[in-house]
């Protein structure tokens, strides 16, 4: 139980130990501005800076003052005691008010009454709140009565006074208080506070007062300076409130920023007919439109609005009549008032240059502006609002870049779920690859790809995916997994798919023989509709409605301004001419990995794949290659002709092998037929290549270096159509050939000899000679710390941060969706590693592989091509390293180009200080 409200007063020491602590706003006085802070939220707290900034461009503020955060900090670091000045100080602001109101604090006759408010730099809760009606007492209650012309009114404000200043400030038990409430209610047969008559209250405070002596040991305080001083104290010592420090733990905000106070004559909007309360943005927050928008009621208390006893109403009459209601619109009902606020919508847009949601009330006629900040907004609203905004001249093109969230783009280009259409969630897994998509629940591929060859939408639900299941991945709306993390196999590929997928429903079992999932005690059958959600990883039962993405509009714009500022390259993930023709579409400037061994999950050339992976020999390896070459020969060409002259990075394969070899006995029976060997060696090949870590196995260039034919066969395929493409089209490609999982020197040596002398052969068989780069991927801690000697044979670098994550971390990509939840909870990773770079250890290795390599070759291209070139937080982080360019998956193009022009701000931002 608190003891505030014996203050600690210390004297002061010197000039210097007194500085400013009491800033007025209001009657024409913003002291925050006259001091040269204007609304500083560091020293006035986010509210009182609000508050200093409305009175400072003439709105009708009620007067009050700030107790800044610098007496928050001192208090606590002097012992819990304020300076004497404070008092002084204090007393000034309240005369401030008097002047203002032409009432007096205590005064029997016309008294005064506060509002007193925490007002930290960011809104916190876990801090005291608000007091309202501070001032009140056995006595000044009859003034307020006399002064309002209204018993009922008086007696009600002070019931109210001492039920929050008992639940804030001496944090007594309120369900005493509630309860006694509801005894004076129910003696009166009452159903609502208002049916209460003015000798109920008067009763009912006297109940209060009872219970505040029984709890407390002391009477409730009659003196309104012991109220006021007590009321500071609370917020003070709320700051170090439990909740608080948990909060501020959670959310990274340090103690010694400390809160404001806020005090503030209280204005009423219960007092008749001409008094009413509302709540307002200053355009749509859902959509973005430029309409007022917001609510009112009359003849209400601020808390009615947001309680939701009455219906309010709505604020405009187009809303009004939008919605079909019958209330009156503020517009209609106070047209006088309503003209105010509107005139001060649009000064505070132009003030605050940002959408604006405001607290107000009317006290017999009057306007008053309690609050404004910045308005919350859904994404589509965020980028309608930004682009409006710089249209209409009130910020800078570079400020609506600014402002949009880049994660929040994804959204947009995706269905999404109507937020208004209900939903049954069975369960939630990871949000794998945004977007929302309905159909039958299917547990295979096959079954995948003949419903949808039938025309039916279908989710396709395994317990993870392989790439057999490719054809049905591309066959579904979306895919479910039971098992598998953000970068699992199935997350990636519906990725680079633009496929909504939920991976890693771990409450999920499947049954996929009795075609059947359970979920608890739901069961869902094949062919039942499910709905998943990509951006929040639900998944639901039955079908939820969902709404189309829009592409061109504020979209567009919003997009062209941000690759005015931007100075990172965006390049897409992608293999197939689809995923390329799509990330074309959203901007790509290149390709920045093209995964071979995705090109092999086609249906009709895995059994070739796999007859060259379970070869014996190199004889054998080269009759499956030899089927392959055509066909990588045709995809390479298309590939070169959809990015037309722009650089294109292929990495030669990277399999990790069980990911490739048969598991079913038919699947063995076919690379049997086509290998023309028996089952029973087949098998026992494949038990030979069996691997108990095969991500750490035989797998990228060491592929390359056993079998140095594989590689020879792909290099060639790139060439022979990067020369046929430059012939037929005149747009030479630009092949960047990449050799992945290179640990050393030595490997790439050798695998780049293997690539020149294919270009060598094929130049001369040609005769012509296109531009080409050898390079590799960074994706091993050994490559990092050896990229100086590396850089010799390398002419760029792309950062694999998928396994240079996996790797520095010793955390399988596979397996760490099953602990990293809970790793992230005990804030030992501060996001999922794989979605967001770990900056302080992998970004710590990309750092010095990029010094190191550039330090080897100046000019050395560097990349990352991980899924980290998607995300926002990893691409800033990019910028500062100074990358040439990022890779990412072709839906999340868009949000790479914002996010990489943000830091190109940043950047620019943080020079100009620096110099
Ligand atoms: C990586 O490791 O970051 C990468 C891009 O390669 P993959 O995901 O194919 O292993
Ligand atoms: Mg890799």
């Amino acid at each position: 139980m608190a003891d505030s409200l014996n203050p600690t007063f210390r004297s002061d020491t010197g000039p210097a130990a007194t500085p400013r602590y009491v800033y007025r706003f209001g009657g024409g006085v913003s002291d925050g501005g006259d001091t040269g802070h204007g609304g500083d939220k560091n020293l006035l707290g986010g509210k009182g800076a609000n508050l200093d900034g409305m009175a400072s461009i003439g709105l009708p503020v009620p007067p009050g003052f700030t107790i800044s955060t610098a007496m928050c900090t001192r208090y606590y670091e002097e012992g819990q005691a304020f300076p004497d000045s404070l008092r002084a100080e204090v007393a000034k602001g309240i005369a401030h008010i008097e002047g203002i109101t032409g009432k007096a604090f205590g005064d029997v006759a016309n008294p005064l009454l506060v509002s007193v408010r925490s007002g930290a730099r960011v809104s916190m809760p876990g801090m005291m709140d608000t007091v309202l009606n501070l001032g009140l007492n056995d006595a000044t209650v009859e003034g307020l009565a006399r002064v309002s012309g209204d018993q009922r009114f008086a007696w009600d404000s002070y019931r109210r006074f001492v039920q929050m200043y008992a639940d804030v400030v001496l944090e007594l038990d309120h369900g005493a208080f509630e309860e006694a409430l509801e005894i004076a209610k129910e003696d009166k047969g009452a159903q609502l506070d208002t049916d209460l008559s003015a000798d109920d209250l008067k009763a009912l405070v006297a109940t209060y007062k009872r219970l505040v002596q029984e709890e407390w040991g002391r009477p409730f305080p009659q003196d309104v300076h012991d109220q006021l001083w007590g009321a500071v104290g609370a917020v003070f010592g709320s700051w170090q409130s439990e909740r608080a420090k948990v909060y501020r733990r959670l959310n990274d905000i340090p103690a010694n920023w400390g809160t404001a106070v806020n005090v503030q004559a209280m204005v009423f909007g219960n007092m008749g007919d001409t008094s009413a309360t509302g709540v307002a943005f200053t355009r749509d927050p859902a959509k973005g439109d430029r309409a007022y928008y917001g609510e009112f009621l009359i003849n209400a208390q601020g808390e009615d609005v947001v309680a939701g006893i009455r219906t309010p109403q709505y604020l405009t009459k187009v809303a009004r009549e939008t919605a079909g209601a019958k209330a009156a619109s503020m517009e209609e009902a106070m047209p006088e008032v309503y003209g105010q606020l509107a005139k001060v919508f649009d000064l505070l847009e132009t003030h605050y240059r940002d959408m604006q949601d405001i607290e107000f009330t009317v006290e017999r006629g009057q306007l008053w502006m309690l609050q404004t900040r910045s308005g919350k907004r859904t994404a589509k609203a965020a980028l309608k609002i930004a682009v409006d905004m710089a249209e209409e001249g009130l910020i800078s093109q570079e400020e609506a870049v600014a402002r949009v969230d880049p994660s929040a783009l994804d959204q947009l280009l995706h269905p999404t779920l109507d937020p208004a259409a209900p939903r049954d969630v069975l369960t939630k897994g990871l949000p794998a690859s945004p977007g929302a998509a309905s159909g039958a629940a299917v547990f295979d591929a096959e079954t995948a790809q003949a419903w949808a060859e039938r025309g039916e939408a279908v989710i396709l639900v395994r317990v993870e995916t392989s790439p057999e299941d490719i054809h049905g991945m591309h066959a579904a709306r979306g895919i479910l997994t039971a098992r598998g993390g953000m970068t699992s196999h199935a997350a990636v590929v519906a990725r680079g798919m633009g496929r909504p997928c939920v991976s890693g429903a771990g409450a999920l079992t499947i049954d996929a023989r009795q075609r059947r999932m359970r979920i608890g005690t739901r069961e869902i059958d094949e062919g039942e509709t499910i709905t998943i959600d990509g951006a929040t990883g639900e998944v639901m039962a039955g079908e939820v409605a969902t709404v189309q993405p829009e592409l061109s509009g504020d979209f567009g714009t919003l997009m062209v301004w941000a690759d005015k500022v931007r100075r990172l390259r965006v390049r897409t993930n992608a293999e197939t001419p689809a995923d390329c023709r799509v990330a074309r579409d959203f901007g790509a400037e290149g390709i920045g990995l093209c995964r071979t061994e995705h090109m092999f999950f086609d249906a009709a050339r895995i059994t070739a794949v796999r007859q060259m992976i379970l070869a014996e020999d190199e004889r054998g390896r080269r009759v499956a290659l030899d089927r392959l070459l055509p066909e990588q020969r045709a995809d390479f060409a298309e590939i070169f002709t959809i990015m037309a002259g722009l650089p294109c990075t292929i990495r030669l394969l990277d399999p990790p092998l069980h990911e490739f070899l048969p598991h079913e006995e038919e699947e063995f029976a076919e690379v049997a037929r086509a290998a023309g060997v028996g089952v029973e060696t087949l098998k026992r090949r494949a038990a030979e290549l069996h691997e108990f870590n095969p991500m750490l196995g035989h797998r990228g260039c060491r592929l390359g270096v056993t079998y140095p034919e594989i590689y020879e066969m792909q290099a060639r395929a790139i060439f022979e159509a990067a020369v046929d493409v430059a012939e037929k089209t005149g747009a030479a490609p630009i092949p960047e050939v990449m050799v992945p999982l290179v640990g050393t020197r030595r490997e790439l040596e050798l695998m780049k000899v293997v690539i020149d002398q294919a270009a060598e052969a094929v130049f001369a068989e040609k005769g012509r000679r296109i531009d080409y780069l050898v390079g590799t991927m960074i994706e091993l801690p050994r490559a990092a710390l050896r990229a100086a000697d590396i850089a010799h044979d390398a002419a760029f670098f792309s950062f694999g941060t998928n396994d240079l994550t996996q790797t520095t971390l010793g955390v399988s990509r596979d397996d760490a969706a099953r602990f990293l939840g809970v790793y992230v909870d005990q804030g030992i990773y501060a996001k999922d590693p794989f979605v967001s770079l770990d900056v302080e250890g992998v970004g710590e290795l990309i750092r010095i592989a990029a010094e190191r390599g550039r330090s080897t070759r100046a000019d050395i291209k560097l990349g990352i091509c991980g899924e980290h070139g998607g995300d926002p937080a990893s691409i800033a982080f990019c910028e500062e390293v100074a990358l040439d360019y990022v890779s990412a998956s072709p839906y999340r193009i868009p949000a790479a180009r914002l996010a990489a022009a943000q830091a190109s701000l940043v950047r620019a931002a943080q020079r100009s200080i620096s110099t």
